[in-house]
């Protein structure tokens, strides 16, 4: 004997799930998401709403990164709201751990010093283990491999719109190489040495610099110094082959040597938005302004068309594109 509630409906009354893209094509492209067993909730939330709003309509696979052994719980309940592929990997600890040639004692001073300044994240060796990791590891990982093309994800982020086309293909057919939601300043406070470093690089091997790129973005005196402008990289879609090539392997390297990644706090952001901004040409870099998102504390909500084709639910008027902070403007500008 069960309740009524507990009796099956009918197969019939289901809708049939679309389960094929337009075009009947796919890039070769992943999720992928680095988290910790303890993000759980923000990581079921996050993959739910892509699920919704538009990997249903995909089935694009998910990676899963992590230093330490996914549990069973965070598998299962991963896996129980997606009907993807889902793959679960462990990072090396060679390719997260702060490297041993790396002076102690003068991180721990820099770790101090950025303590009492209030810098966010300023005390805290994993949060710089995870900016190194992100900038120069993660399209290394074995489970990455297999993959060109990826979109990157947090936990607690959203997704406001209906996302009803494959931004894998449009990179892929439009030759893009990065795109962004939210381009933005950087604290200076935890980047003071990055643009010196990165010039030394750029004057050491000026052919890797690529002719047409971004400069632009990220310098206002044609490269003399940084703006701090960088793109967000908690969102990214973007093609592994950039990081994976010549000019930014040899430019992570030379920025890994000089340790800034734990004698300051060099993030992921603006490590890959430099690279992205010298090793491309500009226009493979792209504005996905179709795609609502919100990583606290700040949105881009698509205006006008773009919001009523997505069905967008945030309000159009608390959007970042055209804040004071936001650097939106100067990627326009170079199209100009
Ligand atoms: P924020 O966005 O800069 O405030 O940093 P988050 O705390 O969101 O971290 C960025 C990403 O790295 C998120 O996907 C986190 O889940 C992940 N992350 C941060 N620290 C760790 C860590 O120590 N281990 C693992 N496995 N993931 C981490
Ligand atoms: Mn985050």
């Amino acid at each position: 004997k069960v309740p009524p509630y507990k009796v099956p409906l009918a197969d019939d009354y289901y809708v049939k799930k679309n389960t094929t893209s337009p075009q009947g094509r796919r890039a070769n492209a992943t999720v992928v998401m680095l988290a910790r067993n303890g993000d759980i909730n923000g990581v079921t939330s996050s993959i739910k709403q892509l699920e919704d709003r538009w990997n249903n309509k995909f089935h694009y696979p998910y990676v899963f990164l992590n230093d330490e052994e996914f549990t069973q719980e965070f598998k299962d309940r991963v896996k129980t709201i997606t009907e993807s592929e889902v793959y679960f990997g462990l990072i090396p600890r060679d390719h997260w751990n702060q490297p041993e040639w790396i002076d102690e004692e003068k991180a721990t001073k820099a770790r101090e010093d950025m303590v009492k300044n209030n810098v966010i994240y300023g005390g805290s060796v994993p949060y710089r283990n995870m900016c190194r990791y992100n900038s120069g590891f993660f399209y290394r990982h074995e489970l990455m491999q297999q993959f060109k093309y990826y979109w990157r994800v947090e936990p607690d982020i959203k997704f406001f719109c209906d996302i009803d086309y494959d931004p894998f293909l449009v990179m892929q057919d439009q030759n893009k190489v990065y795109g962004f939601t939210i381009s933005l300043y950087e604290y200076e406070a935890t980047i003071p040495t990055l643009w010196k470093t990165v010039k030394e690089f750029t004057t050491k091997h000026p052919e890797l610099v690529t002719e047409g790129n971004a400069m632009s973005f990220i310098s206002d005196d044609g490269g003399s110094t940084y703006n701090r402008c960088h793109f967000w990289s908690n969102f990214e879609i973007a093609d592994m082959d950039l990081w994976r090539g010549e000019a930014y392997m040899k430019f992570f390297n030379f920025l890994d040597e000089n340790g800034g990644f734990y004698y300051e706090r060099w993030g992921d952001a603006p490590v890959h938005s430099l690279g992205a901004a010298l090793f491309a040409k500009k226009e493979q870099i792209h504005f996905f302004n179709d795609i609502g998102y919100r990583h606290e504390p700040f949105q881009h909500c698509p205006q006008g068309n773009a919001h009523k084709k997505g069905k967008c639910y945030c309000d159009p008027k608390q959007n970042f594109d055209r804040e004071w902070y936001s650097c939106l403007n100067r990627y326009d500008k170079m199209f100009f």
